[in-house]
């Protein structure tokens, strides 16, 4: 038989070994701009268009190549960094592997142009799927430019997988900002589409932070700053109170390279302990300089984990001396976080109510009173078929139709339910002798300040408080953001919220919707934004949160699976405002919450698909007796 095993191609090698380096369009902008800072540029341009899919540029004023040398950075593991593998273990510059120019020319159209310092001309070079098209000599400023055109070009399928601009752009952004965070030595200039995005002048670390991310940085940051045998620590830490709902401010550099660690990580969390709201997380920027011998960063493709020889002696360290940071500067006294948060609003609001949906209920009758056969038979039972297995639930099968003529059914029969209302009473009253009215006729019961029972005619039905009022809730953005514009409450003193260069993007493009919501903005810029209206269902303190949130949920992906923006939107703003588990309604709040529920037009559900209630029939409760 023929032999039929064959050394594969160098173009289809690199094209493979591509997958692995160039996962999306900020994995070749990591590469540039890492080259550049390894060729000891002090100024780093990052051109971007399209997110980019068409193209990322990134121009140095670094050493530059030589000739043979600019055709031979294209041949894999092709580096200047390394000699021998021992040199893994004592490098101090980014790369080491020799393979991402090779990659990324596999995988889109490459121009490069660069020039030594000493030379008289420079050199061009176009190289289009690993193949070299042209190579010329060129009249070029000292440095190297490195064009990346048509990413993907010739994988389809990987092009295609590509995620929207804003998210490929969010993730460039990232990139960027963790190069330019490590290296202030560096003017960094990043434009996209034409305009520029960021400026960062030659500065120190804490400037360059504050640059990035907002004047308003500055007063949030205490310094930290340790000198030991094995670790140089210094950097800064947010103030407790400053502390965020998402992790996006938290940054690790070690030997100047953006690198994340969940041990690390736990011990900032562990000099905070006692300092932070539940869930809180505090922003944090960490320059670790230790030994390149102690470290082996090469365990994972992309880079940003790595290993520590001694852990342990790290873990104390850190903790140790953040913990001394927040103390010495004194950031407990300002720690209040059972202050009213009414004082954070102007005195016109302070005797304000937080208000709840206000939709009006007739509390002469019961929802469930009317036609409840029907109503456990066609739902209730076939519904809690579908929370068995709540990953074959679908939409058909909620038969919306018969939820509304139970709807509509109530209310035409008012007469009927005042009857069983009356039959409980007199049950009620004879047990407890109260003859006060209002007591008599209470339906709902709130237990353990989670669910809400009520008594319907073939037993009683359990609601889940926190699921239904996200259901009434989601439903209610929906429309409004869907149907027909909300109205919304004018603020007295607009509020001014803060968000990083990132989060205003976002929100940029999100704004129709949020303001369809009843949103009212005055200005966005890149660092703040002035509210000036609110959704009637949000209220003033609860307005950064929400927003907070909205944004933590789509970076994070949690909402990211819905059919649309809107959709993502209401899911997160119900969740992030819906009442929570341990809240105690009163009763009116507990009649509303449930004549909202069945209102809704899918009612057993929560918008994470989550049952909102059971039933359990009388004949269920005779079981239970009978045993
Ligand atoms: P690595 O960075 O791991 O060495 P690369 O494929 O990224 O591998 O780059 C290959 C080589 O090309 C580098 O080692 C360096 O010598 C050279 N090079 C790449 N980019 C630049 C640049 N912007 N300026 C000067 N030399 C560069
Ligand atoms: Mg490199």
């Amino acid at each position: 038989m023929s032999s039929i095993i064959q050394l594969l191609p160098d173009h289809v090698a690199n094209q493979i070994a591509a997958g692995e380096v160039v996962q999306r369009p900020a994995s070749v902008v990591k590469e540039l701009l890492e080259n550049a800072v390894d060729a000891k540029a002090t100024d780093i341009k990052l051109i971007l268009k399209d997110a980019g899919k068409s193209l990322i540029q990134v121009i140095d004023n670094g050493v530059g190549m030589s000739v043979t040398d600019s055709r031979l950075c294209f041949e894999r593991h092709a580096t200047s960094k390394i000699r021998q593998a021992e040199d893994l273990f004592s490098l101090h510059t980014k790369g080491f592997r020799g393979e991402a120019l090779a990659s990324i020319a596999a995988i889109a159209h490459v121009e490069m142009k660069t020039k030594q310092e000493q030379e008289e001309l420079g050199i061009h070079i176009i190289i289009e799927g690993s193949k070299f098209v042209s190579q010329d000599p060129a009249v070029l400023p000292k440095g190297t430019s490195f064009a990346v055109k048509n990413l993907f070009f010739n994988i389809p399928a990987r092009r295609n997988f590509l995620k929207s601009e804003t998210v490929e752009q969010r993730h460039i952004v990232d990139e960027f900002q963790r190069v330019a965070m490590a290296h202030p030595n560096i003017h960094f200039t990043m434009y996209h589409n034409g305009s520029e995005m960021f400026n960062l002048p030659i500065s120190n670390f804490r400037q360059r932070i504050v640059n990035i991310f907002s004047g308003k940085t500055n007063e949030k940051l205490v310094p930290v700053s340790e000198e030991t045998e094995i670790l140089n620590l210094q950097g800064f830490v947010g103030k407790p109170e400053f502390s965020k709902k998402n992790r996006g401010e938290q940054f690790f550099f070690v030997n100047n390279r953006f690198i994340k660690s969940g041990y690390l990580h736990h011990a900032v969390m562990a000099a905070y302990d006692g300092l932070l709201k539940d869930g809180a997380q505090p922003s944090y920027f960490l320059y670790l300089d230790v030994p390149p011998h102690t470290i082996d960063i090469n365990i994972h493709p992309t880079k940003t984990e790595i290993k520590f020889d001694d852990e342990h002696a790290l873990y104390a360290i850190l903790r140790s001396s953040v913990k001394h940071s927040l103390g010495q500067f004194n950031v407990a006294p300002v720690l209040d976080f059972d202050r009213d948060p009414n004082l954070d609003t102007p005195y016109q609001y302070q005797n304000k109510e937080a208000e709840y949906p206000t939709i009006q209920v007739d509390s002469n009758y019961n929802p469930f009173a009317d036609n409840s056969q029907n109503f456990s038979e066609q739902n209730g039972v076939k519904s809690s078929k579908s929370f068995s297995s709540s990953s074959n639930y679908r939409k058909s099968e909620i038969s919306q139709p018969s939820w509304e003529s139970l709807y509509v059914g109530l209310k035409q029969n008012t007469q009927e339910i005042a009857e069983m209302t009356f039959e409980n009473d007199a049950v009620t009253s004879s047990l407890f002798e109260e003859n006060d009215i209002e007591q008599e006729v209470k339906r709902t019961y709130q237990i353990h300040k989670k669910y809400i029972v009520s008594p319907i005619k073939s037993g009683m039905v359990i609601i889940n408080q926190k699921r239904a009022h996200e259901r009434v809730l989601y439903e209610e953005f929906l429309t409004n953001m869907t149907v027909k514009q909300a109205s919304s409450q004018r603020l007295l003193f607009p509020l001014e919220l803060y968000f990083s260069s990132n989060e205003m993007d976002l929100l940029r493009e999100l704004q129709l919707s949020l303001e369809n919501l009843g949103f009212i903005f005055d200005s966005i810029t890149d660092e703040s934004m002035v509210v000036s209206g609110l959704p009637i269902t949000i209220s003033e303190s609860q307005a950064s949160i929400v927003l907070d949130d909205l944004l933590t949920d789509l970076q994070d992906g949690i909402v990211s699976n819905s059919f649309s923006e809107n959709d993502s939107i209401a899911k997160s703003m119900a969740k992030s405002l819906a009442v929570k588990t341990g809240t105690y309604l009163t009763e009116k709040e507990q009649e509303n919450l449930v004549h909202n529920l069945f209102g809704c037009k899918e009612p057993n559900v929560s918008p994470f698909q989550k049952p909102t209630f059971i039933t359990m029939s009388v004949e269920d409760l005779d079981k239970k007796f009978s045993l």
